[in-house]
């Protein structure tokens, strides 16, 4: 015989109804099969504020009765027609009207006691019960309606009633001869106890009694029917990834449930494992799915970790002081305490040397446990021995879960390293003396960012997800969203990654989407986003908290860098494109380097030179590999280049320069290229990253523009009018180079004395000569290259290279 539990969505509607009759229709052998049911979806719930409603004097309080009753009348004339229902009918109304004594004595009396919430619990599972046995009965299936009341006998203690195990066998093995061909429909969850007052199993319990029959009459499976498919390698509503699992041992479903995989009832185990009998999950709503099994079979290709629970509204107490350290029955005198007050604990961390012991217990206990606890150690606390109870509130519990762990290397330490990339904060650790679990205490807002970051490396066939921000989409950062876009379907395939963009903002509207904004319409989305600022910004992208969050600078913005430091705390890696923040002080270019080392946040800035070419990784590989850099000699300005490359005296200098412009060589204003300041502040961070203490006031610009002062805040028509009207200073420039077979560079050079850059006239013989058009160049002499340098050569600017410069730097995150 077998036993089948169907759960409160699996009996939510009429139409679930139906498919639960089709599903036991095609189960019922030699006529048999045993069914429990639980309250129609959302019902106990409703009961129980029901109760509340009228404890609380709320005059409304009929109106959540009358509901109550439509609802379960609105699935009775869905499932019947009239004539068929009029027996049910009846005897519901009966029902309802023991409700509405219940809780009128509630709002007259003003007492809602435990052991009258499990009378009003109770009617959920009567009422579904009595329907669905009727609408068997109407589809032909000869049924027996039995209320568990009359066979699971338990102690008093209310709302979690402990089940005498001998009796209710007894009762349940008796009644089951009597009816030993029918199939038998019963009401999970509620019992009675030895004084005969109504009792229930606790929240969840209808599991928990197909368990108890199924042990009574050692059946041969037990089938939980619910609205997922299986035990999930975690909560699939919090972990998008997450997939059945299509088998696992008793012990491993015990970790499952008891660390908050709702999914089963923790008690429920215990009864069938004793007896072997196997458990599967299914779901209703898709009966054709695996779903998951669950024994003592042994299997040889079973993995590591199975998967990863949570169990969310935790608080933490640690008991401490100085008087603990060596003297014994401190831990016995607290577990006492807690356990008189029936007060579960969850989680134990003591370590051998410290003199304090922490206990993870349900939120919703913490009151009577702080009492009880001052109370019982109040003259210890008095004698200063020990201190107050300390408590801590909105926590969680995480736990990596498996069988075979233990014969697994570094599950720990690459849950620890993950935790910590991510920025989740760990406030206790336990791990389970049969290394089946490893449990830590984080922030209850941190638990989907965990739960996502364990999962992407324990089952890393997975895709993992890189969540993308940006600020900023001028010409670059629209180019990468393009690229993105282009590449997101590659990645997934080669990579295993899924970029996807969660923020974006200009210097007027911000938009979100937490589940990727979609790059088709990006513009529109953020032309109708909400009003933005830098700080609005931050403040969003640290609510989101998703694990592996980039922020990408795409601005020539000052302000902006305040915030760098912010991202780099919360472990959210940083990507400049913006050179300002890496050639402020050398101070803050420390300071956001040293925080990036000490949270192991990327902060990456390749395209601060040489937009995409491979510039600063390069000079950085050198000097890990032990090179030392001699001098580095370069053109960095891939305007200037263009510029001047393109300058020959046959159109103007000014025309010249609108062009660069215009073809989005230059920053938005050409005068950060033309005074210098822009491949100054390129040099600076070469010199920097090359290890010098080197401020941007130290490099030596010799300005080719002589007479013009670049400090002025005059307008740019201003500076283009004195262009024009220097155009004869220009070409006299161009012609002596010229006239000494020279080209024209503007050249950057950095060694050991320091860095300076100003326009060379470049003879023939030297690298710098033949470079074309928008063209960077870097020369490193270093000790290794000391003959000739190394040189690495190629498109400086554009938005295209930068934006591709950018894409590598986010891949390069992706690998740290
Ligand atoms: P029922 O009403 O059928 O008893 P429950 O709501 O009690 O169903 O349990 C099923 C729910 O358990 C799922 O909808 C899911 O949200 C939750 N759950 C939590 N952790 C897991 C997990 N690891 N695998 C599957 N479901 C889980
Ligand atoms: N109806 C009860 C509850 O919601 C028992 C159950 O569904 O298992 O907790
Ligand atoms: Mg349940």
């Amino acid at each position: 015989m077998k036993i089948f539990k169907f759960g409160g969505t699996s009996v939510g509607s009429a139409h679930n109804i139906k498919i639960i009759r089709d599903i036991v229709s095609n189960n019922i052998i030699n006529g048999r099969l045993v069914i429990v049911v639980s309250a129609i979806g959302g019902v106990t719930d409703k009961l129980f504020e029901l109760g509340n409603h009228a404890f609380d004097k709320n005059k409304n309080y009929k109106d959540f009765y009358h509901e109550i009753c439509n609802f379960h009348n609105s699935i009775i004339n869905d499932l019947f027609n009239h004539i068929d229902s009029k027996a049910l009918i009846d005897i519901v109304q009966l029902t309802y009207v023991e409700i509405e004594i219940v809780i009128d004595e509630i709002f007259k009396t003003n007492i809602f006691s435990l052991s009258t919430q499990d009378k009003i619990l109770s009617f959920g599972e009567l009422l579904s019960s009595l329907i669905i046995s009727e609408f068997f009965k109407m589809s032909q299936i000869d049924v027996f309606h039995i209320n568990s009341q009359e066979l699971i006998v338990t102690d008093s203690n209310f709302t979690n009633a402990q089940v005498d195990s001998i009796k209710t066998f007894k009762n349940i093995q008796k009644l089951f001869n009597i009816h030993s061909n029918r199939v038998l429909v019963l009401p999970g969850f509620v019992a009675k106890s030895t004084h005969n007052e109504i009792t229930t199993l606790g929240r969840g319990g209808s599991d928990y009694t197909a368990s108890i029959l199924a042990a009574a009459l050692n059946a041969e499976e037990l089938q939980i029917w619910t609205d997922v498919s299986g035990m999930y390698t975690s909560n699939p509503k919090i972990v998008s990834q997450a997939r059945p699992i299509n088998y696992m041992s008793y012990e491993e479903a015990l970790e499952f449930s008891h660390f908050g995989a709702k999914v089963i009832y923790p008690p429920t185990i215990q009864p069938v494992l004793s007896s072997n009998i196997p458990i599967l999950i299914k779901n209703t709503l898709h009966p054709n799915d695996l779903g998951t099994s669950i024994s003592n079979k042994k299997t040889i290709n079973d993995v590591g970790v199975k998967g990863i629970s949570n169990i969310d509204n935790i608080a933490l107490l640690t008991l401490q002081g100085n008087g603990m350290v060596g003297v014994p029955g401190f831990s016995k005198r607290l577990f006492g305490t807690l356990s008189q007050e029936k007060i579960n604990i969850i989680l134990i961390t003591q370590a051998s040397s410290e003199h304090a012991i922490c206990v993870a217990i349900q939120q919703n206990d913490v009151k009577v446990a702080e009492k009880a606890i001052n109370d019982c150690f109040k003259n210890d606390i008095n004698t200063n021995k020990l201190d107050p109870i300390i408590v801590e509130l909105d926590l969680a519990i995480i736990a990596v879960i498996g069988d075979k762990m233990k014969s697994q290397q570094g599950v720990s330490g690459k849950m620890f390293s993950i935790l910590g990339k991510n920025n989740v904060n760990i406030r206790a650790i336990a791990q389970g003396a049969s290394e089946r679990n490893i449990s830590a205490v984080i922030l209850k807002k941190d638990v989907k960012k965990a739960l996502n970051s364990l999962h992407e490396i324990y089952f890393n066939d997975n895709v993992k997800q890189l969540n993308i921000f940006i600020t900023g989409v001028g010409n670059v950062g629209k180019e990468l969203i393009k690229q993105i876009h282009n590449q997101q379907d590659y990645l997934k395939e080669k990579l295993n990654v899924n970029l996807r963009l969660i923020g974006l903002s200009n210097s007027k509207k911000m938009h979100f989407n937490i589940n990727g904004i979609d790059l088709d319409k990006w513009e529109s989305s953020l032309s109708n986003g909400v009003m933005s600022s830098f700080n609005d910004f931050q403040n969003k992208v640290l609510d989101l908290n998703l694990r592996n969050s980039i922020f990408l600078d795409i601005t020539a913005n000052k302000d902006i860098c305040n915030y760098y430091n912010n991202y780099l705390i919360k472990n959210i890696a940083v990507i400049a494109c913006n050179k300002i923040a890496c050639s402020l002080s050398f101070k803050s270019y420390e300071d956001l380097k040293r925080t990036s080392l000490k949270f192991k946040s990327p902060f990456l800035f390749e395209t601060n030179v040489g937009a995409g070419l491979p510039i600063l990784s390069t000079l950085n590989n050198l000097l890990l590999s032990g090179d030392e850099i001699i001098s580095i000699e370069a053109v960095l300005s891939g305007s200037l280049n263009f510029i001047f490359n393109n300058y020959d005296g046959t159109k103007s200098f000014l025309n010249i320069i609108k062009q660069a412009k215009k073809e989005g060589y230059t920053e938005p204003d050409p005068r950060i290229d033309l005074s210098g300041i822009d491949v100054a502040r390129k040099i600076l961070i070469l010199a920097r990253e090359s290890g010098s203490n080197i401020n941007l006031e130290d490099i030596i610009n010799e300005s080719f523009i002589k007479g013009y002062d670049f400090r002025n805040d005059s307008s740019l028509d201003d500076f283009y009018n004195f262009v024009k009207l220097n155009e004869k200073y220009f070409k006299d420039m161009f012609n002596s180079s010229f006239s000494k077979n020279c080209q024209l560079k503007y050249v950057a050079e950095y060694t050991d004395d320091g860095a300076k850059i100003g326009l060379r006239e470049i003879s023939k013989n030297h690298p710098f000569y033949n470079l074309k058009g928008k063209d960077n160049i870097v020369l490193f002499h270093t000790k290794r290259y000391r003959d000739q340098p190394l040189i690495i050569k190629g498109a400086g600017a554009g938005a295209s290279v930068t934006a591709a410069g950018l894409f590598a730097d986010i891949i390069k995150v992706n690998n740290i």
